[in-house]
């Protein structure tokens, strides 16, 4: 399915594969657009399967020119029935899309992979972001495996595992005294001036996106080449959000897949819940907001693709929602008692809100549910700080048994 144009999605207006990222006519985000693909379905079938065990087995729907091959292998993650997260929740079939698998323990493994090789196409030499912190890892890691230097630019106040784990590869950490959409802001301005930085989040950004379809890709695989009945996945930008399901109606038109689009549920923090305000309004205008949340990874006050993540959860009759930190918080723990999963505050507000729809009796049992769970705990570690009890004792055994009476040798 070779990617033919850049083309508007406001007004439909086309322009050449390069690094551009507005519409110069009306301001509208720019996305990749596509040739309907010359092969059959079987045929893209076979392709698919007799590709890697990475996401470039997807790589004929993804806008590049020639077989990439990135140094850092990413994708394939493991798609993990939940039973036991199902029953808790009265619900019958939930499955976990597990991303903190990925080389950097998020899903933006994915869309640095393809942004990057994109950026190299096109003759980039040094690779850029602006980041709420996982974007920083990867940028940094794959730009590491690829030998090109790199500049993440992240508020200063992002916790300090993701910070620490950006600078041990090397990158140019950037703190900025302001929030995510300050930084984005700063980086937008910074790419005009120069020409030969990809900032992978702006001026390469309709190829970055690209590479979320492939989570959807793998989940209607994994799936044995089904679509579920509905998602559940986080909305910072609603760029994901709205990729996932692109994925599913790119499949669906080309034969890989038969059926309607799921429901789309997005998941939003209380304290930072444009996208959330605005479905919930019954407008596709997300006010701005200031965040003010623990889930800092999904703190964008001003997304992107909001409007967009508001239509499709329209059109499918889905929602997005939004929880409290201290619901959060009791997200990973659920999801981590239940499944073995550790995720970061993303993947408790991802959870939370699934458990959310489950008591407010809007999932049926007869449901195939996907939750999208996109980084890891060891990321945002200071969420489980307290909600636990760690029991110290002498070491000895009657100090043991004293703790443990319960459980003493009968
Ligand atoms: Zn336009």
């Amino acid at each position: 399915m070779p990617a033919d144009a850049l083309k508007c999605k406001e007004c439909q207006t086309t322009y050449p594969l390069e690094a551009r990222y507005v519409c110069d006519r009306c301001f509208g985000p720019l996305e990749v657009s596509y040739t309907a693909p010359a092969s059959s379905a079987e045929e893209l079938k076979r392709r698919i399967q007799a590709g890697p065990h990475t996401l470039w087995r997807y790589a004929d729907f993804l806008p590049l020119e020639g077989a990439a091959r990135s140094a850092l292998p990413t994708g394939w993650t493991p798609l993990v029935r939940a039973d036991r997260l199902a029953e808790r929740l009265g619900l019958g079939e939930v499955w976990v899309k597990n991303e903190t698998a990925n080389p950097t323990h998020s899903f933006k493994d994915r869309v640095v992979s393809v942004a990057l090789a994109r950026a190299q196409e096109l003759g980039f030499e040094t690779i850029a972001c602006a980041s709420t912190g996982n974007l920083a890892n990867a940028v940094a890691a794959h730009a590491a495996a690829a030998g090109l230097p790199a500049f993440v630019l992240i508020p200063a106040d992002l916790e300090e595992a993701k910070i620490l784990a950006t600078g041990a590869y090397g990158a140019t950490v950037v703190a900025v005294k302001g929030n995510y959409d300050a930084v984005n802001r700063l980086c937008t301005e910074l790419a005009g001036d120069r020409a030969d930085w990809a900032f992978v989040n702006v001026n390469v950004r309709p190829y970055y996106a690209e590479g979320s379809k492939t989570l959807g890709f793998e989940v209607a695989e994994q799936l044995g080449w089904e679509l579920p009945d509905r998602v559940v996945a986080p909305v910072a930008s609603g760029s994901l959000f709205t990729k996932i399901a692109r994925a599913f109606e790119e499949w669906i038109d080309c034969g890989l897949l038969e059926g309607e689009l799921p429901t789309m549920n997005g998941a939003q923090a209380e304290g930072c819940s444009p996208v959330a305000q605005a479905f919930a309004a019954g407008t596709p205008v997300c006010r701005p907001v200031k965040p003010d949340t623990i889930a800092k990874s999904l703190a964008i006050g001003n997304p992107a693709d909001g409007p967009y993540a508001v239509e499709l959860a329209q059109k499918t009759g889905g929602g997005v929602d939004s929880v409290t930190d201290d619901e959060v918080r009791a997200g990973i723990r659920l999801l981590a008692e239940t499944t073995g999963i550790f995720t970061e505050t993303a993947g408790g507000v991802t959870t939370a809100t699934l458990a959310k729809l489950a008591a407010r009796g809007d999932i049926d049992p007869s449901e195939r549910v996907v939750l999208c769970i996109t980084g890891d705990g060891l990321k945002t570690i200071d969420a489980v700080r307290g909600t636990f009890e760690v029991n110290e004792i002498e070491p000895r055994v009657e100090a043991f048994d004293a703790k443990f009476a319960a459980h003493a040798v009968s």
